[in-house]
């Protein structure tokens, strides 16, 4: 029961109105019988953001674009991996000391390694941003074979050199050879759901592709690259996972992950139904 011991959580960003977080963290919370709830709060204002965590006592908070990076200066602890991305997805707040930490890493990670390992494998990553950084630290961390493919030289060049990979800019993506494809970009993402980065014949039987994207769960990647015989993988298992780590962080309990899973695919139909 929503009350005077109510412990409040949130997601930070802008745009946030389409958010699947709270139908997630929600969900969970009331599975684990945790008197707590998840709100979300459209904000670009990083400091401003953390000032009102430790002055309203949020206990946590998921942090999303434009802030993954600006709410760092204004933590009190950052995780050694959070600051090797340089980008934080989530905070702790522990009696007012700002805890930052990146689950979106372990995540991508996890989700990959459910279907391929891919220490010595030819992964190639599809993006720049902090989505792709996160996932490349990842990557590399296992042992991965890493190429940074992004649509501009300079921010792909930048991501490599700091991933000590090689990069290839998108439009020379001919040649590629890889074996797992990680699509980080948000090209293909709702509502502009019939574009796709990646040209399909590129794509080959046995390949192992995963989209970050969650909006729509089968992107038009996904659909090209399952009819070519490609192991696919949604965004979808890397948000439940990244999200799951988040609730463990803040409660210590283990996420209800198939509980999480059903709440958001749900809240995504409905938002299907009113747009
Ligand atoms: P970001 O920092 O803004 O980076 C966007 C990247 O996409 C850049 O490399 C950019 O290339 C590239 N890009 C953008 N528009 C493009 C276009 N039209 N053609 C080719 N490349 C294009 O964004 P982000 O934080 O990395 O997030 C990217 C996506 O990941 C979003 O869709 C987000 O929802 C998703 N995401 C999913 C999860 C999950 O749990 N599944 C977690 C985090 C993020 P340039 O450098 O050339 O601009």
């Amino acid at each position: 029961m929503i009350g005077q011991h109510t412990v409040l959580y949130a997601v930070l960003g802008r745009p946030i109105a389409h958010s699947l977080s709270p139908a997630a963290h929600n969900a969970a919370f009331s599975a684990a019988r945790i008197n707590a709830v998840y709100l979300a709060f459209e904000t670009a204002d990083a400091e401003g953001a953390l000032r009102a965590m430790r002055c309203l006592n949020l206990r946590g908070a998921s942090i999303t674009i434009p802030l993954k990076s600006a709410v760092v200066p204004f933590l009190d602890e950052i995780d050694p991996v959070a600051q090797s991305i340089g980008a934080v997805n989530t905070i702790v707040n522990e009696n007012g000391l700002l805890r930052g930490f990146n689950t979106d890493a372990t995540a991508a990670l996890g989700a990959l390694q459910q279907r391929s390992p891919v220490a010595g494998k030819r992964c190639a990553i599809i993006g720049a941003g902090g989505a792709a950084r996160a996932v490349g630290f990842a990557l590399k961390q296992a042992d991965a074979d890493l190429t940074i493919v992004n649509r501009s030289p300079g921010r792909g060049r930048e991501l490599a050199r700091a991933l000590e990979s090689p990069f290839i800019p998108l439009d020379r993506l001919g040649g590629l050879k890889a074996d797992i494809l990680v699509q980080t970009t948000p090209v293909g993402m709702f509502p502009r759901v019939d574009r796709s980065p990646v040209p399909e014949h590129i794509l080959h039987r046995g390949m192992v592709v995963m989209d970050i994207i969650y909006n729509p769960a089968q992107t038009r990647l996904l659909r090209e690259a399952g009819k070519k015989g490609c192991i696919t993988l949604s965004g979808m298992d890397m948000f439940i996972l990244q999200a799951g780590e988040q609730f463990r962080l803040w409660t210590g309990v283990d996420p209800p992950l198939g509980v999480m899973d059903q709440a958001v695919k749900g809240a995504l139909e409905r938002q299907y139904e009113k747009d």
